[in-house]
């Protein structure tokens, strides 16, 4: 859908300091850095720069407001609390949708109707768990009652990446909050506007002081002090594998602070001879290409049977030259920049490998333009398992595709990888389908669709690509602690 996109003159921009306590306040240290417009490569504004000091005083607000008045709160008031963000979400809306496209680079028509609608949704599917969270009473032997209660873990550090940031704010701080716990968030460095926007939205509709605490700044200082600290009851983080490992060190290394991670992918999108080749052409060009190839998911790894190879690829070749990259608050664009020049170099270097290890450059390959950090949306034919572009999650828009010719060799190759996180499988025989959806191992696997995503349904990495799940009552479970009490009668 196509939405009238908003002037560029007339986006708010801010706030641009940390929300800590219920105040916005400045770093400790006075510093502060620039936001990036990826589109025009132009400085957005300049935000605080939270290092540790900042970090130990959002913690202990956190602390405070958890053993105060968010200890005390009934679930259905958290719910309430909420049910009223939310609503404030949807209301400003486009204002958010806008804010995103500009720190980011994402198409204005995606943010506002993909980034936006399931964020809103994900608050909402919270807010309805806020009051349900409850445990068993449990039969035990002698004179005893028994039961669980399902309780906050405590205050929990969130460590979020740029590629969707409004969404990634809404997985970390609905369960959580829907939980009873409070939450001090490290946004990424490249994409810290909109997660301020929110916090400003949230103590508007009310959520006491300390219970949400926003911390923008880098990921080896305000990240890690968080990560290291020792009265954070809890690590949720998203992003690379590489930062995943530090986490867990961190945590081991400090209290044992509950972990969960969110991590890379190399995902397997596998294409069988007798599918119905139109969904399956959009599947696999959408799968890859969507959000400029910037998806933990994506389906970076096509693998098409033998029998219908060359002509399924004929067909995403040409589907990917309808998309149209550039300005990406333009109704038309549908591609828009790679988030920043780290990103850019690190995409072109992948294409420059790929071409040197022999794989068949089929469209794309190179910049679009001169000024921000567009990439021509690529496609590889000829990809042998060990090259790295089908090794390495790439995060930018580069497909490969790989031919296969049965279905044991295919759920193999799927296999061997180091990640684990989606693959998606397209038959029109539901034994081909099983067989592929029960033999990869991945925690989540899509058949006949690709990047069907719902606050309701759990998501997260086997393997390298993770620890534990969000979303759903599986990610609300990793927000609290299981308490046993017995009584003797
Ligand atoms: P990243 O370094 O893993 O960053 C993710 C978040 O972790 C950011 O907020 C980052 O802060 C923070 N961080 C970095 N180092 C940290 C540390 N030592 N301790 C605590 N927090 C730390 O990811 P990236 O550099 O932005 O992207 C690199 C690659 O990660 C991508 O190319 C892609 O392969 C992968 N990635 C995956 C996802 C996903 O959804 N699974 C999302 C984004 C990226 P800064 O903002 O300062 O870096
Ligand atoms: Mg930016």
């Amino acid at each position: 859908m196509k939405t009238a996109t908003p002037s560029r003159a007339d986006i708010k921009i801010g706030p641009t300091r940390l929300l800590i306590n219920g105040e916005w306040q400045d770093a400790a240290s006075g510093k502060t850095f620039e936001t990036i417009n990826p589109a025009t490569e132009q400085v957005i504004a300049r935000v605080a720069e939270a290092d540790q000091p900042d970090a130990d005083r959002a913690v202990a607000a956190a602390r405070r407001a958890f053993d105060g008045p968010w200890r005390k709160m009934s679930g259905s008031e958290r719910g309430r609390l909420l049910y009223k963000l939310a609503d404030l979400l949807e209301a400003h809306r486009q204002d958010l949708a806008a804010l995103e496209t500009l720190d980011n680079g994402k198409p204005y028509n995606d943010a506002l109707n993909v980034d936006l609608p399931l964020t809103i949704a994900c608050y909402r599917y919270y807010a309805g768990w806020a009051d349900k969270i409850q445990g068993k009473t449990i039969p035990i032997n002698g004179p005893y009652f028994c039961y669980t209660r399902h309780e906050p873990v405590g205050v929990c550090a969130q460590i979020i990446p740029w590629n969707f940031p409004l969404l990634m704010q809404a997985w970390k701080f609905g369960p959580a909050l829907a939980a009873g716990n409070t939450v001090v968030l490290k946004v990424a460095e490249q994409t810290p506007l909109t997660a301020l926007r929110v916090g400003a939205l949230a103590m508007e509709a009310g959520f006491p002081p300390g219970v949400i605490n926003i911390l923008t700044g880098f990921g080896p200082t305000a990240g890690g002090a968080l990560a290291r600290h020792m009265d954070v009851d809890k690590v949720a983080f998203t992003g690379s594998t590489e930062v995943g490992h530090e986490i867990l060190k961190a945590a081991a290394e400090s209290n044992l602070k509950r972990v969960t991670l969110e991590l890379g992918g190399k995902s397997p999108n596998i294409v069988f001879a007798d599918t119905d080749l139109e969904p399956a052409v959009e599947g696999a060009f959408f799968g890859l290409f969507f959000n400029q190839g910037q998806c933990c998911c994506a389906g970076s790894r096509l693998f098409v049977e033998d029998k219908i190879h060359d002509e399924f690829v004929d067909q995403v070749v040409a589907r990917t030259k309808k998309q149209r990259v550039g300005d990406p608050f333009a109704p038309d664009t549908t591609q828009g920049p790679q988030v920043d020049r780290t990103q850019f170099d690190k995409v072109m270097a992948y294409i420059a490998a790929g071409r040197k290890d022999g794989a068949k450059l089929r469209v794309g390959g190179g910049r679009v333009g001169q000024q921000g950090y567009f990439i021509e949306p690529t496609v590889f034919s000829d990809v042998r398992d060990d090259m790295q572009i089908a090794r390495d999650e790439i995060f930018g828009p580069v497909l490969s595709v790989m031919r296969f010719r049965t279905i044991d060799e295919v759920v193999q190759r799927a296999n061997a990888t180091r990640y684990g996180l989606a693959a998606a499988v397209w038959t029109r025989d539901i034994t081909k389908a099983h067989a592929v959806a029960n033999g990869v191992r991945a925690g989540t696997v899509w058949v006949n669709c690709y990047d069907v995503f719902d606050a309701a349904a759990p998501f997260g990495g086997f393997k390298e690509s993770g620890i534990g799940r969000e979303l759903g009552e599986y990610g609300l479970n990793n927000y609290t602690e299981v308490k046993t009490v017995t009584i003797r009668i």
